[in-house]
């Protein structure tokens, strides 16, 4: 194992990672560097909108022109009114809706060299030489294509006399950067793409509902989703919505699938499931190369198991509704990205996709994703099923390990990962609630129960440890524990006094417990730190000791996210987008409270997704100069006719400018031109079953924290840590570091990540003021197109 590698593990996340994104928009000097258009392409993906805007108003910030191309490249072919110059307002009210707002379609005559020279015709004669594209495989290979092609489509608008040789000099190079919008991930090479957590989240919702109405019937459910090539959504899908089988392209099953299924389904019955969900990528097939439709899966079902089955097929709700918490704050900061790419003096020498690898922003080259993802699906169309597995990479084999194992009826116990050294282990929860204890407690049982190992559950965290609560845990004791949210065994915060500890050490020699594993946040951590000092007074705790990070404030070391904080992001957003919908009044300020105790990530990461156009953290603290700042701020954009404001202030940000004195301030300082109201989001934000993205980051911890467990021998060092995702690597810090990495008094890491990204909220909440550059008067971006004397040409499409 071990603990030397848990030592190391500890010591490399220091620092975290690289830098995210390299912002400092508020000093830049407000200059034109060239004209950027933007267009979103192929089929349409929940965030495109945020990507959009971040990318106007990231360029407008910059001081340059942005163009907005509508429909795609069709509207790239056919210009006029179909390429529009891009103001603030261009994109505002958008963030928060599905679909893309500037319109997609798909354009045969871009396919062609005609079209694409019409094309260059109409960037160029626009000045636009940089060209950010939003969409699928298809539209990214277009855009390379496009880009290696420009100078000459140059040379021939220069030989046909549409344009000058002098505007073809001025535009030597099409700058260009994609940006994977595409629902079912089917892109290798970035971690998620644009849409694939909001459509996870339909998924996860269709599940969970169903579920419901299954088990009061005791009914089966075969439950198709989207994905053609990729099982993506039906992997993560399946596994967040603790699916019972799971057919998907990559991992085609052997002949004698469906005697297989009957059984594993049918003794899931004898178990004491009350449903049966059976979930299918919409291009799963058999070993053979069959496609495998729902109706022959209900047939099956219904013929040999004999149940009442039903099929859903959950089709375009999955491209519907509302982006993701996360499909928002991340398109917004690869839009933002993309322009400072774009406008970077140093072109690349090939294309480039933005995406996101271990949470960090990262260019790829485009054609190695487009052969990369060509060649999985080649090797799917050659019955090469252990290459297409391979080429969607570990993550997304690891979740179809994990779920095989996860949702199988009993622990398999034959299957040759039956661990050499049994333990009892006690599993128990401490701090505040977070959605997706549940589901860590249920992995963490069912994880080491396969290994053959002995699983207690601990009654009300710490608590029952000392008063000796605590019960054995068997496989169906956990189940319908994944989607569900709160704590089934019960959770307190306690700090651990001296005779607290003295009850633990007897309580686990009384019960023979020999590793423990905390799921919980801040105080957990308290707790176990405190345990491991006290190893030379109690040697009953020289057990391995392992903490799962689960709070809603994400302010726990050696990890980028704990378990609940994208579920309580996501609570938060939603809230928002109903507040801001209530403001029918023109002339409204809102000023949201969110929870975080001393750490800002709920406030700054709900302020990218929904547009705030302030945030108060307790990280910066609030001060009556900021407070008369934003007032001006607010003043100026309400007499310009702006409609709303909203303000988003971290629980924790100022003892004396609380919530209420801030929105008296406003009030008053407002006069007529705006009111105020205040809403406290409160414990919404800790409720609620977990969000898919929690489900899985519990699952994933859980895994590791087992799969570490069976490494140590019981004359290793005994390790005490916890385990985390920074900077894309997951691993274990010792809580022997815990002191060095957080400000106790703060109840946070002493580094914190996502600080980076203040500034893009900062550079995408207020338009900059810039001088106009024919009467060097000073104008709001927002109000005044600031190239009024351009001509424009145009040329239509025939
Ligand atoms: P997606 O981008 O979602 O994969 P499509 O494959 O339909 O969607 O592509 C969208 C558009 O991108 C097409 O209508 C076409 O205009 C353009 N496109 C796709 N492939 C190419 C190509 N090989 N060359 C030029 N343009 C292409």
């Amino acid at each position: 194992m071990g603990t030397a590698e848990i030592r190391s593990a500890g010591r490399a996340r220091e620092p975290l990672g690289s830098t995210l994104v390299n912002i400092d928009k508020t000093t830049r000097s407000v200059q034109a560097k060239g004209r950027i258009a933007v267009l979103t392409s192929g089929g349409d993906a929940q965030g495109m909108n945020a990507a959009v805007r971040a990318i106007v108003r990231g360029g407008l910030s910059q001081g340059v022109d942005v163009f907005i191309v509508h429909d795609g490249y069709h509207g790239l072919v056919k210009g006029g009114d179909q390429i529009r110059p891009a103001t603030w307002n261009s994109v505002g009210g958008i963030l928060h809706r599905g679909g893309t707002s500037i319109g997609t379609a798909r354009s045969k005559s871009f396919t062609t060299r005609d079209g694409r020279r019409k094309a260059a015709f109409n960037l160029v004669s626009r000045g636009i030489d940089r060209l950010a594209v939003i969409g699928g495989d298809g539209s990214l290979t277009g855009i390379a294509i496009f880009g290696s092609e420009w100078p000459e489509l140059l040379a021939e608008l220069v030989d046909r006399g549409e344009i000058t040789a002098e505007v073809a000099e001025a535009h030597p190079i099409l700058h260009t950067i994609g940006l994977v919008g595409s629902i079912d991930n089917d892109l290798v090479g970035t971690d998620s793409t644009i849409g694939a957590d909001s459509a996870l989240h339909r998924i996860t919702e269709a599940i969970d509902a169903i579920t419901s109405t299954a088990a009061s019937h005791q009914r089966t459910f075969v439950i198709e989703v989207m994905g053609r090539r990729c099982g993506y959504l039906a992997v993560r899908g399946g596994l967040a919505g603790a699916a019972d089988w799971l057919l998907i392209p990559e991992d085609p099953p052997r002949d004698g699938w469906e005697e297989r299924m009957i059984e594993s389904l049918a003794a899931g019955r004898q178990a004491g499931r009350r449903d049966s969900i059976v979930v299918l990528a919409e291009g799963a097939i058999d070993r053979h190369g069959k496609p495998i439709t729902a109706e022959h899966v209900r047939s099956v079902l219904e013929e040999d198991l004999g149940e009442d089955t039903r099929i859903t097929v959950l089709g375009h709700v999955q491209r519907g509704g509302a982006p993701s918490a996360f499909d928002r704050y991340m398109s917004t900061i690869l839009g933002f990205a993309a322009v400072d790419d774009l406008l970077s003096a140093d072109s690349h020498d090939e294309p480039q996709i933005m995406g996101l690898r271990n949470n960090r922003i990262t260019h790829l080259p485009l054609m190695n994703a487009i052969n990369a993802t060509r060649a999985a699906n080649r090797a799917l169309d050659e019955g090469d099923y252990a290459a297409a597995l391979a080429a969607r990479g570990g993550s997304f084999r690891e979740a179809l390990a994990r779920h095989k194992i996860l949702n199988g009826v009993e622990p398999d116990l034959s299957a040759g990962t039956r661990t050499s050294r049994p333990r009892r282990i006690a599993v128990l929860h401490a701090g505040g609630p977070a959605p997706g204890m549940n589901t860590a407690a249920r992995a963490v049982t069912r994880f080491a129960l396969d290994r053959g190992h002995h699983v207690i559950g601990v009654e009300d965290g710490f608590t029952g440890l000392i008063e000796g609560r605590m019960r054995d845990l068997g496989w169906m004791d956990v189940s319908g524990w994944g989607p569900s949210g709160g704590a089934k065994l019960g959770v307190t915060r306690r700090r651990l006094d001296g005779k607290d500890l003295y009850a633990i050490a007897r309580s686990i020699e009384a019960h023979r417990i020999d590793a423990l594993v905390v799921i919980g946040g801040w105080s957990a951590y308290e707790a176990c730190a405190r345990m491991w000092r006290e190893r030379s007074s109690y040697p009953t705790f020289d057990i391995p000791i392992f903490a799962i990070p689960t709070t809603i404030n994400n302010n726990l070391p050696g990890t980028d996210l704990s378990v609940g904080s994208d579920t309580a992001l996501n609570s938060i957003v939603e809230s928002i987008d109903r507040i801001k919908q209530s403001a029918v009044a023109a002339g409204r300020c809102f000023v949201v409270e969110v929870m975080g105790r001393h750490c800002g990530y709920l406030a700054l990461m709900a302020a990218l997704a929904t547009g705030a156009e302030r945030v108060f953290l307790p990280e910066e603290g609030i001060t009556l100069a900021a407070l008369e700042e934003e007032l001006t701020k607010m003043k100026r954009s309400f007499k310009q006719g702006k409609r709303l404001e909203l303000v988003i202030r971290s629980e924790g940000s100022s003892k004396v400018y609380t919530t209420d004195f801030m929105a008296r301030l406003f009030e008053e300082e407002g006069g007529s031109l705006f009111s105020v109201r205040t809403a406290i989001l409160g414990h919404l934000q800790q409720g609620g079953d977990p969000s898919p993205f929690d489900r899985m980051l519990a699952t994933r911890f859980a895994w590791r924290v087992i799969n570490e467990l069976d490494q140590i021998a019981d004359d290793d060092h005994q390790p005490a840590c916890f385990v985390g995702v920074a900077a894309g690597q997951m691993g274990f810090t010792d809580f022997a570091d815990f002191n060095r990495l957080v400000d106790i008094e703060n109840q946070r890491p002493k580094t914190q990540w996502w600080l980076e990204l203040r500034g893009i909220n900062t550079a995408l909440a207020h338009p900059p003021s810039i001088a106009n550059p024919v009467s060097g008067k000073k104008v709001l971006v927002d109000h005044a197109v600031y190239h009024p004397n351009d001509q424009y040409h145009t040329q239509e499409e025939t």
